[in-house]
């Protein structure tokens, strides 16, 4: 008889599982919304969940959702494929491009399921770090790239979890300089008040990912979707799992694409994440103090001493901790009184606390 661990692909067991932090005190860790569901979506749903049916499956091909929002960019349902979560739609490019020992290119430090998804999908990746000011390297990226020849090049814009963005004239250059797919991971651009989707008209190539989670606070439905031309959507359609996004989901989705609410939430969110940047700013090159400008909706810092962790978690704020020596955290933006209370933790620990670690 061969056991579990004989039949296992061999570099299966040697993964760790995805971890996540356990959460105590104010949840500033996932740049979830701090917004509750908006009055008009909740209605819907309970309306609809009165009156229809969740023992028949959903629609496969989530047709009213996908006219939804390609309504939204000018462009045809052809052009939109909807997946559970944005990840569903890395994993779904992982298995439509790579082939065994293929490559992809991503960034570091930047979101982690681009690696992991190719490593699952038997590919492999090789990461380009940003500089020291955490933009995108653009010529050694495009040098990396002729010599690996990667399937896919992930760009993530503004960048999980530094902030920055990629300047339009650099994203050109990257899309024009390259002949993989290009995936321009787009989770938090509505924060930076831009998007590319018009671009995938020009670039046969490109795919915008974007997803429910973030700016929509539908995390918990797990909605994300591509936009790319007819040929590539095709591709990524076969390797989908039919009935892959539940009719609930669908039905959530499509009352948040009507809500007027969010363009005001995002606003406050963005002022916000440019309050805590001013108030903190000034303290850089302190005590081993760095905050980086942010256009989405939570900050990168170092904070000098991996101690932050301890003392930011003893003050219930539960941001994400990288547990270097460097003391590098990312906060979402919360509430205003969440903030206000970041602001002074943060204050305290480079002023006091950071001072007498050094003593
Ligand atoms: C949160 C996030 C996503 C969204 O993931 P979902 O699976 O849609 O929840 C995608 N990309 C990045 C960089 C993210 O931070």
């Amino acid at each position: 008889m061969r056991t579990i661990e004989e039949l296992a692909r061999p570099e299966v067991l040697r993964w760790e599982n995805y971890q996540v932090q356990p959460v105590t005190g104010c949840k500033m860790d996932a740049n979830e919304s701090s917004f509750p569901l908006p009055e008009s979506v909740l209605q819907a749903a309970i309306e609809w969940l009165k009156h229809e049916d969740l023992r028949i499956y959903p629609d496969t091909d989530c047709l009213e959702l996908r006219k939804a929002i390609a309504g939204r960019y000018g462009l045809s349902v052809h052009e939109i494929i909807c997946t559970v979560g944005s990840d569903q739609l890395i994993d779904y490019l992982s298995k439509a491009f790579l082939s065994e020992g293929d490559r992809i290119v991503v960034p570091r430090p930047s979101f982690s399921m681009y690696a992991l998804s190719a490593e699952i999908n038997h590919g492999s990746a090789v990461p380009f770090e940003l500089t020291e000011d955490l933009r995108y390297p653009v010529d050694q990226i495009l040098e990396i790239c002729r010599q690996n020849r990667p399937k896919i090049l992930y760009l993530c814009n503004p960048n999980n979890p530094t902030g920055g963005v990629i300047p339009e004239e650099d994203l050109r250059r990257l899309i024009e300089g390259t002949d993989a797919i290009v995936a321009l991971d787009e989770a938090y651009a509505e924060f930076a008040g831009f998007d590319h989707a018009e671009w995938t008209k020009e670039y046969p190539r490109l795919i915008v990912l974007k997803t429910f989670s973030k700016a929509y606070g539908l995390a918990g439905l797990r909605i994300g979707y591509g936009i790319a031309q007819a040929p590539l959507i095709r591709v990524l359609d076969k390797v989908r799992a039919p009935y892959n996004l539940g009719t609930f989901p669908q039905i959530l989705a499509r009352e948040a694409l009507k809500c007027p609410e969010y363009a005001e939430r995002i606003r406050i969110t963005a002022a916000e994440r440019d309050r805590i940047y001013a108030a903190l700013a000034p303290y850089a090159g302190r005590n081993g103090f760095m905050i980086y400008p942010s256009r989405a909706n939570f900050l990168y810092m170092r904070t000098g001493s991996a101690g932050i962790e301890e003392y930011m978690l003893a003050r219930g704020l539960s941001v994400r901790f990288y547990g270097d020596a460097a003391g590098t955290i990312r906060a979402t933006v919360g509430r205003p009184r969440q903030n206000d209370a970041l602001i002074e933790a943060l204050r305290a620990w480079v002023t006091v606390q950071a001072a007498d670690d050094k003593e």
